[in-house]
C-alpha cells in the first residue's frame, strides 16, 4: 500500500543481432499493480525484450522508459531504480548455499552496495541480510533448503532461488523469464500465489514470460503475444485466447 505508481515501457523497440532482427517495432507497457504476461513461440524475442528492458543489452531502435524517463544505460542502475529480473538461464553462484545466493540480491540495494559486499559487511548487517534472504526464500517455498548448496537443487527450484534473489532488491517492477519451467504443480501454485500477493499487497508491476499456458491464464491481467520479433496481439486473457492470429501462430500449435 502507498507504493508509488511505476511504469516500464518499450516504445517501437527494435533489436538486431548482426543480420537477425530479434525485435521489430515492439511496444509494451508494464504498469504497477498488474501481472503482465508475455508469450510467444521459442525464438520470438521474449528474452531479448527482457534484456533491452533491463539494459542488459542496448536496443537498436526505439525507446525504453521508466516512469516516462529514459531507462538508465547500466543494468546495475536499472536495479537501483527498482527494476529487478530473473534470467531464463539461471545465473546462480555455484559453491555457495541457497541462502548466500539470495543474499547477493541484497548487496545491490541500500548503503551496502557491491563495493561493501566485496569488503565484507559487518556482523549486524550480515545477519539482517541473512534474515531478509530467509524470508524471501520462504515466499518461494524454499525455506527448508536455505543451507543446501545451490547446485544440489533441481533446476526448477534454482529458478525460484532467482526469484527470491530478485525480491531482495524490493523492486517495484519484477520481470520473470520462464520462472515455472521445471516446476511441479504445487510449486507452480506457490509461484502464482506469490505473484498475486506481490500485485495486490505490494502493488508490484510483474512481467511474466511463461510457456505454461495454464499458469499464464490463471494469473495474468493483460497479455502481449510476440511472434518473429513483432507483437502479434495484446489484450486481456479472453481477448487473446480468442484471437485467430494467436490461435494460428501459437495456441493452436
Ligand atoms: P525467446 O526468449 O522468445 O525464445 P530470444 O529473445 O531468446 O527468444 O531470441 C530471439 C532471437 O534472437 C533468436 O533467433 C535468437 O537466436 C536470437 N538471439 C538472442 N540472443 C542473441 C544474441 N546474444 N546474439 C545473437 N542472436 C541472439
Ligand atoms: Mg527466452
Amino acid at each position: 500500500a502507498g507504493a508509488p505508481k511505476r511504469v516500464l515501457r518499450a516504445d517501437e523497440v527494435g533489436k538486431r543481432f548482426g543480420g537477425l532482427r530479434a525485435l521489430n517495432g515492439v511496444s509494451i507497457e508494464v504498469p504497477s499493480a498488474r501481472i503482465t504476461g508475455l508469450i510467444g513461440p521459442n525464438g520470438a524475442g521474449k528474452s531479448t525484450l527482457f534484456n533491452v528492458m533491463t539494459s542488459v543489452l542496448p536496443a537498436t531502435e526505439g525507446r525504453i522508459t521508466l516512469d516516462g524517463e529514459p531507462l538508465p544505460k547500466r543494468s546495475c542502475d536499472v536495479i537501483m531504480r527498482g527494476v529487478a529480473r530473473t534470467f531464463q538461464h539461471v545465473q546462480l553462484v555455484p559453491g555457495l548455499t541457497v541462502l548466500q545466493n539470495v543474499m547477493i540480491g541484497g548487496y545491490s540495494q541500500g548503503r551496502a552496495g557491491l563495493f561493501a559486499a566485496a569488503l565484507g559487511l559487518d556482523h549486524e548487517e550480515e545477519s539482517a541480510l541473512a534474515a531478509q534472504a530467509q524470508a524471501a526464500l520462504a515466499k518461494v517455498g524454499l525455506a527448508d533448503v536455505a543451507l543446501r548448496s545451490v547446485e544440489s537443487l533441481p533446476l526448477g527450484s534454482q529458478r525460484l532461488v532467482e526469484v527470491a534473489r530478485a525480491l531482495m532488491a524490493n523492486p517495484d517492477v519484477l520481470l520473470l523469464d520462464e520462472p515455472a519451467a521445471g516446476l511441479r504443480g504445487p510449486e507452480k501454485e506457490t509461484l502464482a500465489a506469490l505473484m498475486r500477493t506481490l500485485r495486490d499487497e505490494r502493488g508490484m508491476a510483474v512481467l511474466l514470460v511463461e510457456h505454461d499456458m495454464d499458469l499464464v491464464m490463471r494469473c495474468v491481467d493483460y497479455l502481449f503475444v510476440l511472434n518473429y520479433g513483432a507483437l502479434l496481439a495484446e489484450g486481456n486473457r479472453n481477448e487473446v485466447q480468442k484471437n485467430p492470429a494467436v490461435i494460428a501462430a501459437y495456441l493452436g500449435g
